[in-house]
């Protein structure tokens, strides 16, 4: 479970308590999304269930060595060969729970869920059973395990507990059945009962730099260029670059298909249109051809297309979720654009220069204008209205990049 990377922090204090032999039962993974807490989660299963883990030193172990561990430190890992460990990589061991929110509709009886909260219901149906008499379920937290090495329980997601979820959950942490674990998967803990939080053993886990996640991207079938620029937006989270990613090929595949022509055999960099559109209206906002209410304009049509394209590839999803992520996306490049015109107006370095006709915006104007931008990233992300939002942010950047082209 070593070999995640950019996480070597968390993974040496996992290894640090697995040695110990003293497995809290309750954990916490925090940290932003996409930077590999649920593959960390599955893997500190995969080690405990295993038939026949392996124990080897750190310094024998090549790609998995942890600078943060003692050469001679011993690494328990999953031998990958046995039953156990195939099950768990096939998702079907039975002593694996993973309580996602793909399963809110199928515990939903009102039919009526949006799939943005667990509620209850999917505690009890997946964890700790429901003695109702309409509709009873077992409490799979109460069984033996199956395999007799203990239970897992991986909740994804798990900020998405309702507060009635949290409460029933908290009942069971209290007096939690011996070898039952249970991992809680969080970007905001402070989401979490502290009650829940007092009883967890906590791992934070880290934005991964730009060295990480290019090559993983390349890896992934991006271009350089565009694993570049994918980690810029991200925020150092590789599942929302694989996202992004997704969303630019699907969205080039749609677009092909419309034109029925061949894919282009050229390894220019496949960026998404609304790229070249957002800097090029960036660029006519500072040479003063056009103003904030077109740029928002453009970002509101973008994301819902965004949106659109993402919403096919998951149709579960909610459509309202995707626009904000979207804007979200957006303003993170305006913000990234902005930056490379402020640090070629100070000489500082730039990882992936994005396009653009306007070489430098000098301070303050720049700074303002990221700030504003960090700022709508936030309230899209909350439930702000977008619409507003959008039109008071672009026309605070329009008049900034105004004041700085008159001064
Ligand atoms: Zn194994």
């Amino acid at each position: 479970m070593l070999n995640i990377q950019g996480q070597s922090t968390a993974l040496a204090h996992i290894q640090r308590v697995v040695h110990s032999g003293r497995i809290a039962s309750t954990w916490i993974f925090a940290g932003p999304a996409g930077v590999g807490k649920f593959h960390t989660a599955v893997e500190m299963a995969k080690t405990s269930l295993c038939d026949h883990p392996i124990h080897r030193p750190n310094n024998s172990g090549g790609e998995l060595f942890n600078a943060l561990l003692e050469p001679d430190f011993v690494l328990t890992l999953p031998c990958g060969q046995c039953e156990s460990c195939k099950a768990v990589e096939l998702r079907t061991h039975p002593d694996l729970h993973l309580v996602s929110r793909e399963l809110i509709r199928y515990h939903d009886r009102s039919g009526k869920s949006k799939g943005t909260t667990l509620s209850i219901q999917v505690i009890r149906g997946e964890m700790i059973g429901d003695d109702s008499p309409e509709h009873r379920v077992e409490p799979k937290i109460y069984k033996r395990s199956q395999r007799g090495r203990g239970k897992w329980f991986i909740i994804d997601d798990a900020d998405l507990m309702e507060i009635p979820a949290q409460n029933a959950l908290l009942k069971t942490l209290e007096e939690p059945p011996a070898q039952n674990y249970i991992i809680l998967i969080t970007s905001s803990p402070t989401e979490l009962l502290s009650t829940i939080r007092s009883r967890s053993q906590f791992v934070q886990f880290r934005d991964l730099s730009f060295t990480v996640m290019v090559p993983e991207l390349v890896n992934r079938g991006a271009g350089e260029a565009q694993a570049k620029l994918l980690a810029r937006l991200s925020g150092g989270s590789l599942g929302r670059a694989i996202i992004f990613m997704q969303a630019v090929i699907t969205a080039d595949r749609d677009e092909q298909d419309k034109a029925d022509t061949k894919p282009p055999t050229t390894d220019q960099p496949a960026f998404p249109h609304w790229i070249s559109a957002i800097s090029s209206m960036l660029d006519n906002i500072f040479t003063g051809r056009d103003g904030g209410m077109a740029l928002a304009q453009v970002i509101q049509k973008s994301a819902e297309q965004y949106a659109k394209t993402m919403l096919k590839r998951d149709p579960l999803a909610s459509k309202d979720r995707l626009v904000r992520d979207g804007v979200g996306l957006m303003l993170s490049f305006v913000a990234a654009w902005l930056d490379d015109r402020l640090r070629y107006a100070t000489g500082a370095p730039i990882i992936a220069p994005l396009p653009s006709q306007v070489h430098s915006i000098p301070l303050p104007a720049a700074q303002e204008c990221i700030v504003a931008c960090r700022q709508a990233e936030m309230q899209a992300d909350m439930n702000a209205h977008l619409g507003v939002l959008l039109a008071s942010t672009c026309t605070a950047i329009e008049q900034a990049l105004r004041t700085a082209v008159a001064a």
